[in-house]
């Protein structure tokens, strides 16, 4: 007998019809014959709503207090669910996350999956029931409600589908699987069926919102086949699995992130050990940097650029002249107009031209690059926010023509 896990988003929830309709997904799979654990989220836009009312009262509450607030969300979506079940007649229980099991670390707000605790899960599974877990959520060693940061359901989804040997973890979502670019501003993007745990994490952390990268870092480590699939279309969608040695595809998606924001610095001393300081002061205050750019060593003073995310660029600006006190307001320089474009496939390793190609595609809409990054299954480049979309349809059809 097959155990399938099934996770379902907020949206795929969000009303008593869809509730309905999810419950009907689930009870077709337990009667072809599965053991069917789900995960779900809570219902539409609960979380930021719980998180509006909790600002409304104390903008400095406690994370633990947040915590117990947020995780209610979930609480609400696995018992309506599991009513809509009883409703169609299949024997079914709900579990919040700590009755699932779900140890964590103690960190609020962004804990992390310690180990589940399976007795609860197989008494039931034993008892022929489909188990309602409540996403998102865990219990710390003292026996506090925690959450695992925002999206965090589909990583208790494929925690699950590891924990318990799942012979797949399929995500439902509005959206019908991972695309080669936005379906919503793309007109001929594509819907992958395949796709490798590498690309997928690189397009979730590129922007995709598909699917949570903590949820794929932790596929790819425990080896769980994932299935991205619509709950409303019932048509297949994308597989998340190892690559497999036949032909990888070159290019898999263009993506487009605007949460960015570049920093300038000019005029540095051309010595050892700036760069090191610079970027030690910013991962102590822990602002991640992302691509990084620095000019050669003229007059004795060398340019550093960066980027990090636009929240963050007016406190980079603070702390570096707060630890350099040379960096004067006209050698430092915050840009937000400005977005990350990138292509991602696991082909480009082993394919000369693939940036080239990339950049001639930018050249012939007048798109100017400011940076350039690459790794060896991605090429970012940054461009300014207005050309955005445009870029991203370029490339896109560079290298998807119609057929
Ligand atoms: N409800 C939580 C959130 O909105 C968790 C999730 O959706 O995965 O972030
Ligand atoms: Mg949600």
């Amino acid at each position: 007998m097959a155990l399938i896990v099934q996770k379902f988003g907020g949206s795929s929830v969000a009303n008593a019809e869809r509730v309905m309709n999810v419950a009907s997904i689930i009870t077709q799979t337990y009667s072809a014959g599965n053991n069917v654990v789900v995960v779900v989220s809570a219902q539409g836009d609960t979380t930021d709503e719980l998180i509006e009312k909790a600002m409304e009262i104390n903008p400095r509450h406690s994370k633990r207090e947040m915590d117990v607030l947020l995780s209610a969300g979930e609480q609400i979506s696995i018992s309506l669910l599991a009513m809509a079940i009883e409703k169609l007649g299949f024997p079914v229980v709900s579990l919040l996350g700590w009755q699932a099991g779900f140890n964590t670390t103690s960190s609020h707000s962004i804990a992390r999956i310690k180990n589940i605790d399976k007795e609860r899960l197989r008494n039931e599974l034993d008892k022929k029931n489909i188990v309602i877990v409540a996403g998102f959520q865990g219990i710390n060693k003292y026996d506090d409600i925690t959450t695992l940061g925002r999206g965090g359901s589909d990583t208790s989804a494929v925690a699950l589908a590891a924990a318990l040997r799942a012979n797949k973890c399929q995500i439902f979502t509005d959206v019908e699987g991972v695309y080669t670019a936005d379906p919503r501003k793309v007109q001929n993007a594509k819907k992958l069926l395949e796709i490798t745990y590498d690309e997928m994490l690189e397009l979730a952390t590129l922007g995709a919102q598909v699917l949570n990268n903590r949820s794929v870092e932790m596929a790819k480590k425990y080896n769980v086949e994932l299935e991205v699939l619509s709950s409303i279309k019932r048509v297949p969608g994308t597989i998340v699995k190892e690559a497999e040695t036949k032909e990888k595809m070159l290019v898999r998606g263009v993506t487009k992130d605007t949460d960015v924001a570049r920093v300038s610095i000019i005029t540095l001393p051309d010595t050892p050990g700036i760069a090191f300081r610079m970027f030690s002061k910013l991962a102590a205050s822990n602002i991640n940097v992302d691509i990084i750019l620095q000019s050669v060593g003229r007059n004795n003073t060398k340019d550093i650029t960066f980027t990090v995310q636009k929240s963050h660029g007016s406190l980079c600006k603070q702390l570096l002249q707060e630890a350099f006190p040379d960096i004067t307001d006209d050698k430092i320089f915050i840009d937000t107009d400005v977005a990350k474009i990138s292509i991602v496939g696991a082909g480009m390793e082993t394919h000369p031209g693939t940036a080239s190609q990339m950049f001639e595609a930018l050249f012939d809409v007048d798109i100017n690059i400011q940076m350039i990054a690459t790794s060896e299954i991605k090429i970012s480049v940054l461009i300014e926010s207005k050309d955005a979309d445009k870029a991203v349809a370029a490339i896109h059809h560079s290298f998807f023509p119609q057929d």
